[in-house]
């Protein structure tokens, strides 16, 4: 079985240094136990944050630990009687071919229901996240202006399709041509290539004419910068990522334009989804409504073989990704 582990803690940019591939044997199962073959593997950007030593939300890998990752997989041997090989079921699992669980945290899988690749993506955590961070930070309402920083990402596409569908305008920034023109294809009404741009406000003149009433933030950095500066009276600022500091060590600075909320009365909320995790069912039957109905489509990024894993998951901060970014490891 081979697995992926913490090699050592980066600084800054991760690099091929930070993992390392390890062969193990497969343990015999224990009673309650189940063995579980991974067949896609999500890789996301909060797992920088899981690398470094120290406080955060998510929990820190010790180095030389097998790394973990949302899974989709296949029970192939099973002591537990809640789990039968054949199963198609999803958990937190190592970045592995196989992983030995206790079975409790696994849920099951419906591959006639939706593709199995889903279960990580438009109806997993980043559909969740876009659909409880918009609808319940960002509080849409018809007609307003919703700019989503992030947004040909895996939870950023998601957003701008539920902004469309919430009878709003919608402004995504992104970091290329084809994804601009994705945005487009979603129903965004403007988008920004902000990497052929330095001037983030002059483009948000012409593509937010009434300002911004919803900012879901993916990004932060001078993306955010210039949102702030064009905020209405009122407006909703979601917190959702900062992906673009992820990698920066020391004291992150910013947002420079805060003096802005005062005259504007804006609030900004932080959230993790997991504080909505009583209401995931709910969120979880209606983007599939959306998605089965074709009002919501999504794109995903498969990346083949967990050798590529690490590649997958440096990606992320390179915006190699269009949609959700995943790792098959096996054949469905
Ligand atoms: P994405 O699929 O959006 O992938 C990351 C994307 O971020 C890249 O494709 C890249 O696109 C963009 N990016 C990378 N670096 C920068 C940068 N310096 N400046 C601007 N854009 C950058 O990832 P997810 O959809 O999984 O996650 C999106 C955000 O949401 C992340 O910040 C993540 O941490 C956060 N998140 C938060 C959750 C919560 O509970 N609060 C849950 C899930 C995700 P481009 O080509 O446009 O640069």
């Amino acid at each position: 079985n081979r697995r992926y582990v913490l090699a050592k803690r980066p600084e800054g940019v991760p690099d091929k240094e930070t993992f390392e591939l390890e062969e193990t044997e497969i343990p015999d199962l224990e009673t309650g136990q189940v063995l579980v073959q991974t067949v896609y593997l999500s890789v996301d950007p909060y797992m920088r944050d899981r690398m470094r030593a120290g406080e955060s939300y998510a929990e820190p890998w010790d180095v030389g630990d097998p790394m973990q990752a949302a899974v989709v997989g296949r029970v192939v041997d099973s002591e537990n009687g809640q789990w039968n090989e054949g199963d198609y079921v999803t958990g937190e699992l190592d970045w592995a071919e196989y992983t030995v669980t206790g079975g409790s945290a696994l849920h099951p899988v419906d591959p006639d229901l939706a593709p199995l690749s889903t279960y990580l993506g438009v109806l997993g955590m980043p559909g969740r996240t876009a659909y409880f961070g918009l609808l319940e930070e960002g509080k849409p309402t018809p007609g307003d202006t919703v700019v989503v920083s992030g947004a040909a990402g895996a939870v950023g596409s998601t957003v701008v399709q539920i902004a469309s569908i919430a009878g709003c305008r919608v402004v995504g920034f992104a970091g290329s041509d084809t994804k601009i023109e994705y945005l487009e294809e979603i129903g965004a009404d403007a988008a920004i290539n902000y990497k052929q741009t330095d001037d983030y406000r002059a483009a948000l003149d012409d593509a937010a004419p009434e300002g911004v009433d919803v900012y879901f933030d993916n990004v932060g950095g001078p993306i955010s910068d210039a949102v702030f500066t064009k905020l209405n009276t009122d407006a909703r600022i979601a917190v959702c990522g900062q992906i673009a500091h992820y990698n920066e060590e020391g004291v992150v600075t910013g947002p420079r334009k805060l003096p802005q909320i005062l005259p504007t009365r804006a609030t900004i909320s932080g959230f993790i989804v997991s504080d909505y995790a009583p209401r995931f069912e709910q969120a979880t039957q209606r983007l599939g409504n959306w998605v089965a109905a074709g009002d919501i489509t999504y794109r995903e990024t498969i990346t083949e073989g967990l050798e590529n894993a690490p590649d997958a998951f440096l990606g992320l901060f390179e915006g190699e990704n269009i949609g959700k970014q995943l790792v098959q490891v096996t054949d469905e």
